[in-house]
């Protein structure tokens, strides 16, 4: 059905029906003014161009009333967080209450597994996929050491097969007969940052529930890319950073999600803050703590509203889109990446990415066969911008709200230049 060539390329764009959103958007450029091919939307989202608007409000407001924004401003911010919830909500498919922007990723990391993880004498292993992300494995061994358990003793690593790239829903499925009666979490990947393979949320949810384990989700690389319907899974809990898919620029803040049957679990441990407290007497100050409902009510501090504004600025253009329209073109997109691919016939190069749509977002993980970072630096000099993982990993992630079929047609000719 997809053919290899520019004509085609550019009438798919002309019949996108998000094709406007790339002009919602900066493009970087060259030094010398092209426009970059760029497919890193997986590590930094691009800026949507009504940001700095969103961003100035807030300035301004700071500007004008001082103190007085909290309540007066144009979006006061006292309640500014909430103006994110729902179209975060939207996003991970999950109801409001469930959901709050707050803190980042490792931070949420950390505060989850203090309310999630709490281990016994014998029931006290986590279970992570084995090219976890760094600073997940960082924060799940360092958790483990906190409770006096030797991370080489308490970490179960989900791996490949010998051999392979990908982890088999059965292997995990093993781990849990092996071990299930010893394991108190599974903290995986939603879309694992180094192969794109999206894993089956509800499957693995269920497999942990069933070992009477809690479950919970790193949407880094899912947010914004596939839609993980959180709520139908029934994890327990999930975290992700919107600075990738969700372009709300470097390092902002991070999102949460609390499953509702822990809404007013007080079971749970939690370290808490004054933002988590109730809101109608969080200006007592002496109160004692009286957790909010739901996933605000693990808010440690008032939130930095410039970087809000700039995630605020975000949601709305994906609302704009819908998210259906945006997966629907990203299935279409990265599988037309994946037919050049396919087209150039090289045996030096192979797809790790799974080839079934349903169980990736819109990156390919390219291995190219005895590369080095000199390929990655031959195509930044050709104009791409994408992202190289040793020993021999380039990452390409068309977003499908600012990449077009174009950027992928191009892409695929300058690889081809480069790998001659
Ligand atoms: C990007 C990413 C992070 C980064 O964490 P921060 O706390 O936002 O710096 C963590 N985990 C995964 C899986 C990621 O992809």
């Amino acid at each position: 059905m997809f053919q290899n060539n520019i004509e085609y390329a550019k009438k798919q764009d002309a019949d996108d029906k998000l094709a406007p959103f790339r002009n919602k958007f900066h493009l970087p450029k060259s030094a010398t003014g092209e426009e970059l091919i760029y497919l890193c939307g997986n590590s930094l989202g691009l800026q949507p161009k009504i940001t700095s608007d969103y961003i100035k409000n807030e300035l301004s407001d700071w500007a004008n009333l001082g103190v007085e924004g909290h309540t007066e401003g144009k979006h006061p911010w006292l309640p500014y967080h909430e103006f994110l919830t729902e179209n975060m909500a939207k996003i991970v498919g999950a109801k409001p209450s469930e959901v709050v922007v707050m803190n980042t990723l490792t931070t949420n990391l950390h505060l989850m597994m203090v309310s999630f993880y709490q281990p016994t004498k014998t029931k006290y292993k986590i279970v992570v996929e084995s090219d976890a992300f760094p600073s997940d494995k960082y924060a799940v061994e360092s958790q483990l050491k906190f409770h006096g358990i030797d991370p080489k003793e308490g970490l179960i690593l989900w791996k490949p097969r010998k051999g392979e790239d990908l982890c088999r829903y059965e292997d995990l499925e093993k781990i849990m007969e092996n071990h299930g009666n010893e394991i108190a979490l599974l903290m995986i990947g939603s879309t694992n940052y180094y192969t794109g393979q999206s894993f089956p949320l509800k499957k693995i949810t269920e497999l942990g529930h069933k070992n009477e384990c809690l479950v919970g989700f790193d949407l880094a690389h899912g947010a914004g890319n596939i839609q993980p319907n959180l709520h139908d899974t029934g994890a327990d809990f999930a975290v992700w950073c919107t600075y990738k898919y969700l372009n709300s620029g470097p390092g902002s803040l991070g999102g949460c999600f609390v499953h509702e049957r822990h809404a007013t679990n007080e079971k749970l441990n939690r370290f808490v803050g004054w933002w988590g407290h109730n809101k109608n007497t969080r200006f007592n100050m002496r109160h004692e703590f009286d957790a909010l409902p739901g996933a605000e009510g693990w808010q440690l501090s008032n939130p930095p509203i410039l970087s809000m504004a700039a995630i605020r600025a975000s949601l709305d253009t994906f609302a704009e889109a819908g998210f259906e329209n945006i997966r629907d073109k990203s299935v279409k997109l990265t599988g037309y990446l994946e037919f050049l691919l396919d087209e150039m016939k090289n045996d030096a190069i192979n797809v790790i990415t799974p080839r079934n749509p349903e169980e990736r977002g819109c990156q390919l993980s390219i291995q190219v066969k005895n590369a080095d970072k000199n390929l990655h630096t031959k195509l930044t000099e050709a104009g791409v911008i994408s992202d190289w993982r040793e020993p021999d990993v380039i990452r390409v992630a068309p977003a499908p709200l600012y990449n077009s079929f174009e950027d992928v047609f191009y892409f695929s000719e300058k690889l081809k230049e480069v790998l001659k």
